[in-house]
This record gives C-alpha cells, structure tokens and sequence, in this order.
C-alpha cells in the first residue's frame, strides 16, 4: 500500500532502493557447507516499510547485510537503485539488537559515529546531532555513557545514530527484541511517527523480526521467511490503516492469518508453539558452585528445610553472602524461600541424593540452560563461528545488557558454572568461550529441521 505520507503528486523513482535478485549465501565451517539463504528476490521500494519475519537462525540479519552490503552474496544480483551494489549501501543505516554502541563513547560522540566522514561542516554536523537526540528525546543526556543509560535508553541513541546521517532506507535488526515489552512498544510507534512526518529525507524502512504484531503494526509488506535454508515462503500485504492499534479487530485478524501461515511453514501438523522473545541477560548472584552444593547438604541435614539466620551460623559465612548463594540456589530451583525459611525442593532433594558427579552436572546443565543469562549466551554461541565468541565479546554484550553488574565477577561466574555443567568451555589460551558440544541442540532445533 503506498504510504500515507508520500502525496501521490510527488513523482516515485521507478527503482527499487534496496534489492536483491536470486541471491543465495553458504557459509562454509570446518570444512562443510552450509546454504543459509537460497534464491531470494526482494526488493525494497520508495515509500514502504516492509517487515521480513521468520525463526531464528533463518538467515534474516544475514540478509539485511547483504541488503546493506555488509556482507556479500555467494550468487545472484545487489542492487542499489537498479545499479550493482559496490562496497556499503551509501543511503542505508542500520538499527542493531544490541545496540552496538561504543562503551567508551558518549551518547554524544555514539551519535556522532553516523554522521562522521560526510564531510559535513562543524556547524552542520553538530546541528544534525543536536536534532536526532532530540528527535529521540535524550536531550541532557549528551554527556552519558552507554553503561549509565536504560536499555530503551540506548536503544534511543541507536536510533539517532541511524537517524543523524539522513538515510534513505533504515534497516532495523530486530531492534525492540532487547527490550522490556512496554519499551518495545512504545520506541515502535515512535519510530513510526519519525517515518510517517515524512520531513527526515528517509524514503523506505526494512524491518527484520520473528514478533508477527510488530510486523503487522509497522510494516505494508510481511515477507516470511522459511528455515533450512532460508527462502521466501509467503508474502503478505498489510492494508491496515494507520494509526494501527494491537487490539483491533482488524489487527488481531490478521495477526492469526499471518500466525497460521507461519505454523503451517515452520511447525507443520504440530502444536502452535507462541513466538518466544530472545533471552535477556538478567543478574546472577556471585557465589561458587561449591557454595551452592554446600547449602543445600546443609539444609538436607536439618530436615530439608531450615531458617536463613540459623544457616547462616552453620555456614559460619557472612548473612550477605548466604542471602547470594540462596538466590543461587532458588534460580536453579533447587531451593525455595516462604518467608525467612530455605526448603530443598524435590530437584534440590534429587541433586543432593544423586551421589554421582555426572547426575548432579546434568541437574545442573538442564536447570543453567533455563536461566535467561546462559539461555542467551547459548543463543549467541550457536549463532557465532564454530560455536567460539572471545571473552571480549562475551563481556562487553552482557556489560551491555548489565550496565550495573561488575563485568569481571560476571563474567568469571558465567564461566564457572557453565564449566562446572559442562554448557560452556573457555580456552584461556585463546581466550575465547565456545559451546560445549553436548549443547549444541536446543529447543528451536524443532523450527530449523
Ligand atoms: P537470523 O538473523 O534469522 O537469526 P542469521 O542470519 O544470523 O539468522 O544466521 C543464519 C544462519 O547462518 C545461522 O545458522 C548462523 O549460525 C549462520 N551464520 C551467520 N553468520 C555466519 C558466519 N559469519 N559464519 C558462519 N555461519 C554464519
Ligand atoms: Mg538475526
């Protein structure tokens, strides 16, 4: 549908901004192939927003860089209106998951990265960046740092960081998905008020998500994406009317058209299974994996259930850090707390009772994989080459998401319990973090068979 902001006066490039023709990408990885896109013609054109949904691990953010050229195709054609790509897309900015915004920059000088180099006078460049934080609202928050900001507030620099360059298309990498779901909601209709004022000079978006309502509520085209190798599968047209409101007859209608459509893809005959968001990093308490297994034979010899106070004493360790070590214990669901109690539960019962090393590491690995931190650094594992991430990465990602949480203690903890349940490795040698090998498969191996 054309957008309502483009008066239908205003002559259209017949070009398309952004395309692809029949392009396929193969990753190779210790020496096999794998063909993540095959044969995808898509083509973003002037005045729309056109969303691209499908599972995770479909090869979605892979084709918004191939769109962008960050990355190149392994065949077929990239256009940049009508005209082969070469190098960058010079009208195109791109929204990140995880923000990317550099630590050690101000909110300022992070804004500043997207207008950098345009060869824009002093005075002009400080106007432009004066005008995208305040279109994001982050006025007095020029001289912050990322680590002092919310995530929906760095997601707002994000934003102006696309903004500030003046595009013609933005490209948005699942960009709410980091974010609580009122935040999400509320930076999606105000990205959709900056496109439709229609006087920032951007003339297209591409949205890429697996939420089939933000879709719907931002997009006039949803192509959806099959898996295994990633291809387009269907293509629906949104002629809902904007403002679009979640709650609408008409919205819910065609959420569940579009739901469907996805279940028959991806899920076929099977159960509806809802979208799941992608796992937040979320605080871990600080103790040892020893500290832990103590507390709960500790508890076990007083009947399986005792008063913090008196467990404290028994553990002749510091009330603050007994109180860190039951919060360990209960995000494992080994324990539970009623009041100033601590009571095994029947898991914590089975670990204790399981005599075995390898039992009580299984225990643990099942129970480590449910907590939203590991769950998210599996995720991230399994998307990066040969399962490894450097310790650098892996820090700075959850100082991202943990802007208050000191990143060494963090960051030696996640690796000792993901040692410990043998989900992660780490290789001081190289430094890196990899994926244990028996933590390859996952739930969304359903969705990518
Ligand atoms: P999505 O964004 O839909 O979750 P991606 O485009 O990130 O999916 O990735 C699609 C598949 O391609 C994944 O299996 C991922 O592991 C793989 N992949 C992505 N980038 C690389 C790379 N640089 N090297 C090897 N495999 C990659
Ligand atoms: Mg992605």
């Amino acid at each position: 549908m054309p957008n309502d902001r483009i008066a239908a006066s205003v002559p259209q490039p017949a070009d398309a901004i952004a395309e692809v023709q029949h392009i396929s990408k193969s990753f190779t990885t210790d020496g096999h192939e794998r063909v993540v896109l095959q044969d995808i013609s898509l083509a973003i054109n002037f005045g729309e927003v056109v969303a691209v949904l499908g599972p995770s691990g479909c090869g979605k953010s892979t084709l918004l860089r191939i769109l962008t050229g960050l990355v190149s195709a392994t065949s077929g054609a990239v256009l940049c209106h009508g005209q082969p790509l070469h190098g960058l897309h010079p009208g195109a900015a791109i929204v990140f998951q995880n923000f990317a915004l550099y630590p050690w920059l101000t909110v300022h000088d992070n804004v500043r990265v997207g207008v950098h180099r345009k060869g824009l006078t002093p005075t002009d460049e400080a106007e432009r960046i004066r005008h995208a934080i305040d279109l994001v609202g982050l006025e007095g928050f020029e001289e912050a740092y990322p680590k002092e900001l919310s995530g929906g507030m760095k997601q707002r620099v994000g934003i102006a960081r696309a903004f500030v360059g003046g595009p013609e298309i933005l490209c948005m990498d699942e960009p709410f998905s980091a974010l609580d779901v009122l935040t999400a909601e509320s930076l999606r209709s105000e990205v959709y008020g900056l496109w439709s004022r229609g006087d920032l000079g951007l003339k297209s978006m591409l949205l890429i998500t697996h939420l089939i309502d933000e879709a719907v509520f931002l997009a006039d085209r949803i192509v959806i994406l099959g898996a295994n190798p990633g291809c387009i599968r269907e293509v629906v047209m949104n002629p809902l009317p904007h403002p679009r409101e979640y709650r609408d007859s008409a919205f819910v209608a065609l959420v569940d058209e579009i739901h469907e459509l996805v279940t028959q893809i991806h899920l076929p005959e099977r159960p509806i299974a809802p979208p799941t968001a992608a796992p937040v990093p979320e605080p871990v308490p600080f103790v040892q994996v020893g500290e832990i297994i103590g507390l709960l034979a500790v508890v076990h010899d007083h009947g399986d259930h005792i008063n913090i106070f008196e467990l404290a004493t028994r553990l002749r360790l510091e009330l603050g850090h007994v109180l860190l070590a039951i919060n360990a214990a209960e995000l494992l669901d080994l324990v539970d707390t009623p009041k100033q109690e601590v009571l095994l539960t029947a898991l914590g019962r089975e670990f204790l009772a399981a005599g075995d090393a390898n039992t009580r590491k299984r225990i643990f690995h099942r129970q480590l994989r449910k907590v939203p931190t590991f769950a998210f650094l599996v995720e991230r594992l399994r998307a990066a080459p040969k399962l490894h991430l450097p310790a650098e990465i892996v820090q700075e990602e959850l100082a991202m998401h943990l802007p208050n949480e000191p990143p060494q203690p963090l960051f030696d903890t996640v690796v000792t319990w993901g040692r410990y349940a043998e989900l992660l490795g780490y290789d001081p040698a190289t430094q890196t973090v990899y994926l244990d090998v028996e933590s390859t498969a996952g739930p969304m191996d359903g969705l990518r068979a």
